[in-house]
């Protein structure tokens, strides 16, 4: 069920026109593997590039339970209450490894979902955790042509797909939970560094306590550490999503973070880059690709993966070699 040029048409006017079964059929379009759906969905992002990049966006993360959903349903609903069009995005990184989601088949963020200036997609099963990402972030440039300024992309705090999830916004907030003593959480100094943002979820009943801890512990912590944005003091919050306590503060901050650095060209730079890291990594998983299609490069890479999993050689080592063998068969082919 290929799509003849004119659906293909009506589908980027579709979009331009803010209809959101176009986008939703759009992303779609974007996550199939066949290889005339990943041309289409090519010149489909070709043709809204001039209308890519008009949002903020913004990654959020936190371990399965803190209360990412309830939080971007509630935050989600009073941004549009002040004038925003909100779209959230979901990594999933967990259905590569079991064949099963942790953000699950319950339905979440029913009230912003079925709201009219909202639109949330869930995340595809399967797939390689590198690919979800990469069809996230092309899903996040047909949000921005479909006039969403505010994209959220939520992913599970449990592996790779938070640096993944950093990579592709310009804002990153962090989700955790108020503990009982005075000690930092299991979270990842990797994780904390990437953080613009820290709220401390659930301040609200027996745990406004351990909240108030939490936030001074998390304070301190932040303050020893190298803000990933210059000059931005990463600001620790305890919040209530069920609530709605801290929310309206929590939009005043991404305010703040947009005039201070999206307004002054700054996100523009960094975006910059990040695209071409994405290019660069593109790149390496194309030539990937190419590797496996050749047979004799493929039972090679096979084997040396082997090797480098066994110990028996490091894979700077095992890479380079591989990479010279390339050379040297495109040489022969060519002379
Ligand atoms: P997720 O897995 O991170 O998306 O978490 P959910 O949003 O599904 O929330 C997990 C549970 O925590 C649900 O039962 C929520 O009702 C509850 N929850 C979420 N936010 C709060 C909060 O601010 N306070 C309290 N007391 N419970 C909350």
């Amino acid at each position: 069920d290929t799509m003849t040029d004119a659906e293909l048409d009506k589908l980027r006017d579709g979009i331009r026109a803010r209809d959101r079964r176009a986008l939703a059929r759009s992303i779609t379009l974007l996550e199939s593997t066949r290889s005339s759906h990943r041309d289409q969905a090519e010149s489909l992002l070709t043709a809204l590039l001039p209308d890519v990049g008009k949002s903020f966006r913004i990654g959020i993360t936190g371990v399965p339970g803190v209360g990412k959903s309830t939080f971007i349903e509630t935050l989600g609903l009073k941004a549009i209450e002040a004038g925003h069009r909100v779209a959230v995005l979901t990594v999933d990184p967990t259905s590569v490894v079991s064949g099963g989601s942790i953000l699950g088949d319950k339905t979440r963020m029913e009230k912003l979902s079925s709201h009219a200036n909202a639109f949330v997609r869930p995340s595809p099963s399967g797939g390689s955790p590198g690919g979800v990402a990469r069809r996230t972030r092309e899903s996040i440039y047909l949000c921005e042509a479909a006039g969403y300024d505010y994209v959220i992309v939520e992913t599970v705090g449990v592996g790779q797909s938070e640096l993944r999830v950093a990579q592709m916004t310009d804002f990153f907030l962090l989700l955790i939970l108020p503990a009982s003593g005075d000690e930092l959480q299991g979270i990842k100094r990797g994780v904390m560094e990437l953080a613009d943002l820290i709220l401390v979820n659930k301040a609200d009943d027996d745990l406004q306590n351990a909240a108030r801890r939490t936030v001074s512990s998390y304070t301190q912590a932040v303050r020893l550490m190298q803000p990933r944005v210059g000059g931005w003091q990463v600001p620790v919050l305890a919040v209530s999503a069920l609530r709605d306590q801290g929310i309206s503060e929590t939009l005043d901050i991404l305010a703040k973070f947009q005039t201070q650095y999206m307004e002054s060209g700054l996100t523009e730079e960094y975006r910059a880059e990040q695209s071409r890291h994405w290019l660069r990594q593109e790149v390496s998983d194309g030539l990937i690709d190419l590797c496996q299609q050749d047979p004799v490069i493929a039972a090679r890479l096979k084997t040396l993966e082997n090797d480098v999993k066994a110990g028996r050689v490091v894979a700077t080592v095992a890479a380079r070699q591989l990479v010279s063998e390339i050379a040297q068969r495109r040489g022969n082919t060519q002379s």
